[in-house]
């Protein structure tokens, strides 16, 4: 393959309902800053149908240099076969260097479908996406081995490179709606042979009330709290905070709480404000998702735990004593204003 005619990175923007999902902003930002390096064009995938002219403008106001819209009426829906179609069709036409997807259902669905048939390789939930100085190969960097080791990947020989990253790993740029950019429609060609399925109704979930990675503020329990009792306890804390409750896999496992509270590798990545951590021991598999938080405060009553390394402040002592206190206190200082 001539790998010298793939050039750029594209950044497939997700989109549902019309709404861009907040993961295809981030990709923008690291996508910016990976285009600036090797001197390329950031360009954006929209698909859909009916696509306003604002998710465009949205795209281009966060780096994209260019939006590919692809607008068609077979992609209204969310189908694996039209859409993986789509976005194969449109990277062959585009030929972009490097191709990054959410790490979300639908991206995870998607992104091994495409790089299969682009006859490339893909690496699944980077936390970390640079180029290599010389070859200008991308560096992708991921969790291995159950997150004991960090594991860099490269795909030399095959184009495009293809990532996929979790929602709040990367940070979005500042929205500039003064941006210039390009739009480029892009007829494809889907005839209903993509696949048998057809979509009769869409039920939506009951969306949880709030997402934690949503929270400026995530009061977040592990195994060392001991009983669900204790854990509860945490809930009235959070909402002092005005935050909300996270946890550990180990507290998950426990039944103390929902699994969508989990932060880390096989949960939530989160980075709120502040980050106290109860109770937690700090391994690799949860640190990797909080150690972006901008203020961690760690509760242990063990001075050698792990947790304490990323902890902005460590207090050794039983969380069990802490935690009411620190809710009477908060409650008499919100009081005495
Ligand atoms: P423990 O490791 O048991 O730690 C409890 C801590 O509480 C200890 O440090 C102890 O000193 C302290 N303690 C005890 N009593 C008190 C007290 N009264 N007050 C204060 N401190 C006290 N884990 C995750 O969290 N998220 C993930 O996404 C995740 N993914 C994983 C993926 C894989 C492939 C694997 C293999 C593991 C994963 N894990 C994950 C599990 C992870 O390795 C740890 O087992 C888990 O994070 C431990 O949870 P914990 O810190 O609550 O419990």
């Amino acid at each position: 393959m001539d790998i010298s005619s793939y050039k750029g990175v594209m950044v497939f923007a997700e989109q549902r309902a019309g709404v861009i999902q907040k993961v295809a902003f981030e990709l923008l930002g690291i996508g910016r800053d990976i285009a600036d390096r090797l001197e390329e064009p950031l360009v954006a995938v929209l698909m859909g149908s009916g696509l306003s002219p604002d998710c465009i403008q949205a795209l281009i106001a966060e780096g994209a240099d260019e939006v590919v819209v692809v607008d068609h009426p077979r992609l209204d829906l969310y189908r694996t076969g039209p859409c993986a179609q789509a976005l194969t069709q449109v990277i062959g036409a585009v030929k972009p260097g490097i191709v990054l997807l959410g790490a979300t259902a639908i991206g995870r669905e998607l992104a091994p479908i495409v790089s299969a048939r682009m006859r490339t390789g893909l690496t699944a939930d980077c936390t970390s996406l640079e180029i290599e100085d010389g070859s200008r190969n991308l560096l992708m960097t991921r969790p291995a081995f159950g997150g004991n080791i960090m594991a860099t990947i490269i795909c030399p020989e095959h184009r495009p490179q293809m990532a996929t990253v979790r929602p709040g790993v990367m940070r979005r740029k500042v929205s500039d709606p003064a941006r210039p950019g390009a739009v480029r429609t892009l007829e494809i060609d889907l005839d209903g042979s993509e696949g048998p399925v057809e979509v009769l109704e869409v039920v939506s979930e009951k969306a949880a009330l709030k997402n934690i990675e949503d929270a400026t503020v995530l009061v977040a329990g592990g195994r060392g709290l001991g009983g669900f009792e204790n854990f509860r306890r945490l809930e009235e804390l959070a909402e002092t905070f005005g935050g909300m409750v996270a946890a550990s896999r180990a507290a998950v496992d426990e039944g103390w709480v929902a699994q969508d509270r989990q932060v880390g590798q096989t949960g939530k990545t989160v980075r709120p404000d502040l980050y106290l951590a109860c109770g937690i021991s700090g391994m690799i598999q949860h640190i990797a998702g909080m150690e972006e938080s901008e203020f961690i405060v760690a509760v242990n009553t063990r001075a050698d735990a792990p947790i304490f390394e990323y902890a902005d402040l460590g207090i050794v002592t039983d969380a069990n004593r802490l935690v009411p206190a620190l809710i009477e206190e908060l409650k008499a200082v919100k009081a005495s204003r």
